[in-house]
């Protein structure tokens, strides 16, 4: 733990904020170390943040609001971040080659091996969909009726403020918390049965879009500014050949009202 992060209680008094509504207080999560306690009007930005979605921790004298330019000149990994941003874009994490399919960023996984593969999103009038048509089986088992499957969010965004900007990853249970529930599975390769799943999937991913980016205005989506906590951790630098590490940030503590 980064014990000198850490802020406590008696160190720092609440701001009374009947707003707040229950306590936010989160002992465990870390101050972004630059602001501990006054928070600079020129993180604000002047366009109230969305009400649909938002970090849990509100309290501004606890979790003071950071800059993406405050929040890319940190140096100590792990931490953790609250920042107010617009949505630029999503997109799927392990988009597959090959013609490009619709956007997808739902994966499936596999319970069993621990891990993610690329779930293919075929054009509605594509012809009758197997399991090993529309997913890539899943390489540490060869699951091919879902059986050690489950639907998990895993897709990218990237968020934005001013001319910066910062790329997340919004996955797992993290994204459970604020995304609409996937549907369940039972093991199947019945076309019908992924048919369902198919057009489940394809309700969720709209609404991604929609509680991320806003609704369409115009042609365009509105990009609400969004309230949203960010922790950064090193991971093994995953392209062939490549050494050392890299530094990702996930969203975490989000709830959708
Ligand atoms: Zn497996």
């Amino acid at each position: 733990m980064e014990q000198g992060l850490i802020q406590k209680p008696s160190e720092a008094p609440r701001a009374v904020d009947a707003a707040a509504g229950p306590s936010t207080y989160h002992p465990s999560m870390p101050q972004i170390i630059q602001h501990p306690v006054v928070v600079s009007s020129a993180n604000r930005d002047d366009v109230p943040s969305a009400q649909h979605l938002s970090t849990t921790y509100t309290d501004d004298l606890c979790y003071p609001v950071s800059n993406i330019a405050d929040i890319a000149a940190n140096i100590m990994v792990p931490n953790k971040f609250r920042l107010r941003a617009r949505v630029k874009a999503i997109f799927p994490r392990n988009p597959p080659t090959g013609t490009p399919p619709m956007a997808n960023y739902i994966c499936f996984f596999c319970k069993k091996c621990e891990r993610p593969y690329v779930y293919v999103l075929q054009p509605i009038s594509s012809r009758t969909l197997t399991t090993r048509d529309n997913a890539k089986t899943c390489h540490g088992c060869k699951d091919t009726i879902l059986a050690e499957a489950e639907l998990r969010y895993r897709f990218i965004a990237i968020l934005e403020q001013n001319d910066n900007s910062l790329t997340v990853l919004i996955s797992d249970r993290q994204a459970d918390e604020f995304l609409p529930p996937l549907p369940p599975l039972s093991p199947t390769n019945n076309p019908n049965d992924l048919k369902k799943i198919e057009n489940r999937t394809r309700e969720a991913n709209e609404k991604v879009e929609q509680i991320l980016l806003g609704a369409m205005m115009d042609g365009q989506r509105s990009r609400p500014v969004i309230d949203w906590t960010v922790e950064c951790y090193a991971v093994k630098n995953g392209k062939k050949g490549a050494k050392g590490e890299v530094v990702v940030y996930s969203v975490f503590g989000m709830k959708s009202s």
